[in-house]
């Protein structure tokens, strides 16, 4: 599903984030990326999406080398992979459901279809009875859930998510990580940046971790800590 080639990330300051980086994740697959701050886990992340392009090496997503994406594909390359981040970047004067809608509207979906979507990712993340709230009457959690149905309204194969419980408290990040591993189960491979080492510990999957720009272990059913 995720193939990482040799791939090294130099910012143009000189600074060398990522130094020839191999790394293969299956389909279906729920993968920590593990790491202390500044390790490189977000650059890592930001280049499954084409945020950030590779110095050397590449990136296959599906057998499709993300060198090859022109800058005028790359939103179709980003309907089959939805982001989440720690700060939740709702539009702020959108409601719940055109917060969600707003990528399919993109799409020129039809009314029924955005609807009916929409209506299914609510369901899914429990929150469909908050739809015509505005974010800001949501907490923290809450917005986080919407935030992922933002991201899967359209079912893509891929999810990736930066810090999602950064921001929120262990009872909430214990649901929002409960929630991503149901998507999981849904046929969505899973990549979670986090420093959340309770959460690792305890919900375990495959562990990935990063340390000044190399993957220093990958281990399946790992633990936040070697
Ligand atoms: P992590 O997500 O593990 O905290 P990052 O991938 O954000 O790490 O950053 C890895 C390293 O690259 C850090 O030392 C950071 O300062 C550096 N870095 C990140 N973005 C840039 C940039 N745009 N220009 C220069 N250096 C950067």
């Amino acid at each position: 599903m995720i193939r990482i080639k040799n791939v090294t990330k130099t910012y143009p300051n000189g600074y060398v984030a990522l130094d020839n980086v191999n790394l293969h994740i299956g389909r279906n697959e729920f993968v920590y990326l593990v790491g202390q701050s500044g390790a490189g886990k977000s650059t890592l992340l930001n280049m499954l999406y084409k945020a950030e392009t590779p110095s050397s090496g590449d990136i296959y997503i599906d057998n499709i080398p993300l060198s090859t994406i022109s800058a005028k594909q790359i939103p179709f390359l980003r309907r089959s992979i939805g982001v989440i981040f720690q700060d939740y970047k709702l539009l702020p004067k959108r409601t719940v459901y055109e917060n969600v809608a707003f990528a399919l509207r993109v799409m020129h979906f039809s009314r029924a279809r955005i609807r009916r979507q929409v209506t299914q990712v609510l369901e899914l993340v429990g929150l469909q009875q908050k739809m015509y709230n505005m974010p800001s009457e949501l907490s923290g959690g809450e917005q986080q859930r919407i935030c992922i149905a933002r991201a899967i309204v359209n079912n893509p194969p891929v999810l990736l998510a930066d810090e999602p419980t950064g921001s929120l408290d262990p009872e909430t990040s214990w649901e929002i990580m409960q929630l991503l591993s149901k998507i999981n189960s849904r046929q969505t491979t899973v990549v979670v940046a986090t420093h959340n080492k309770s959460i690792v510990d305890d919900i375990r999957k495959r562990v990935i971790q990063v340390d000044n720009g190399h993957v220093v272990r990958d281990e399946q059913l790992g633990m936040y800590n070697k």
